[in-house]
C-alpha cells in the first residue's frame, strides 16, 4: 500500500552508505519517519527530498510499521534558508521545535500550516520574528502558552521593566517582581509575537537585543516544560 503526504522534512539521520531516515511532519498524520534510500548517492533523484526544510508531496510504500519514500515532488526547498547562516539556523529552530513537541502519529494541521509559512516568512523577511511567533503559538498549541503580559498577581499592565517567573510562565510587574528581569524591549517583542493575526505590529521598532532576549526567554520557559533542548536555538544565540 502507498501513502502520499504534504510534508516538511524536520530531521535527517545518515545510514547505511547511502541511505538516509526521515522524520517528516506531514499534514495528514503529523510526525513519522520514513527511509530515503540512495539519497546519499551523487545525482540521486530523490536527493533534494531528504534535506533539513524541505517541503514536498511524498509517496511512501508502507511495509509493517516501515515506510520508505517512493517518490516526492518539490512544493517548496526554501532555498533562501540555506543561504544565509542565521536563517539555516532560524529555520533549523522551527524543525527542531516541531519535533520536540510532536507525538508520532499525531495530526496537528495548524502548526503544520503555521510552519510552512514561517518558513516562508523566514526566506523573504526576518527570520527571528518569524521564529518568535511560531514559537510561541506552538508553545500555546502544545498546552504550554504564556500567561498574558499583563501582572499576574496584581492585574497591572506591564510598563517599563518586568519579571518573568520560569515555572509559571507568567509576568509580573516591578512592585510584585517574582522571578527574573524582563527589559522593555523583550517585552515590546512578545508583544508584537503574539498578536493575534491582523493586529499591528511596527517590526521597525524592534531591537535586535530584545528579539535575542525573546528567544532566550522563550527557550528557557521551553526547556522547564519539555526537558528537551533543541541545539540549533542554542547555535542561534551563539552567533553574533
Ligand atoms: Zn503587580
Amino acid at each position: 500500500m502507498d501513502e502520499k503526504f504534504d510534508a516538511l522534512v524536520l530531521r535527517t539521520a545518515d545510514y547505511g552508505e547511502y541511505d538516509r531516515m526521515l522524520t517528516l511532519f506531514t499534514l495528514q498524520k503529523g510526525k513519522i519517519s520514513a527511509a530515503a534510500k540512495g539519497v546519499r548517492r551523487a545525482g540521486a533523484k530523490l536527493r533534494f527530498a531528504a534535506q533539513p526544510f524541505c517541503f514536498a508531496e511524498y509517496v511512501l510504500a508502507v511495509r509493517g510499521e516501515r515506510r520508505t519514500v517512493i517518490s516526492a515532488s518539490n512544493t517548496d526547498g526554501f532555498y533562501a534558508l540555506r543561504e544565509d547562516v542565521n536563517k539555516f539556523y532560524a529555520a533549523a529552530a522551527l524543525c527542531g521545535l516541531c519535533d520536540v513537541l510532536l507525538f508520532e502519529n499525531i495530526v496537528n494541521e495548524e502548526l503544520f500550516l503555521r510552519a510552512v509559512a514561517a518558513l516562508k516568512e523566514m526566506c523573504d523577511g526576518d527570520e527571528l520574528l518569524a521564529l518568535l511567533r511560531f514559537f510561541l503559538r506552538a508553545l500555546s498549541l502544545s498546552g504550554y502558552a504564556l500567561a498574558p503580559l499583563v501582572c499576574a498577581d496584581c492585574g497591572q499592565e506591564l510598563a517599563g521593566r518586568a519579571y518573568f517567573e520560569l515555572s509559571e510562565g507568567c509576568f509580573t510587574c516591578a512592585d510584585c517582581a517574582r522571578g527574573a528581569g524582563v527589559s522593555a524591549g523583550t517585552l515590546a517583542v512578545l508583544r508584537a509575537c503574539g498578536e493575534e493575526e491582523g493586529a499591528a505590529c511596527r517590526e521597525e521598532e524592534l531591537t535586535a537585543d530584545g528579539k535575542r532576549r525573546a528567544l532566550k526567554l522563550l527557550y528557557a520557559y521551553f526547556r522547564t516544560k519539555t526537558d528537551a533542548r533543541v541545539a540549533a536555538i542554542e547555535e542561534l544565540l551563539r552567533l553574533p
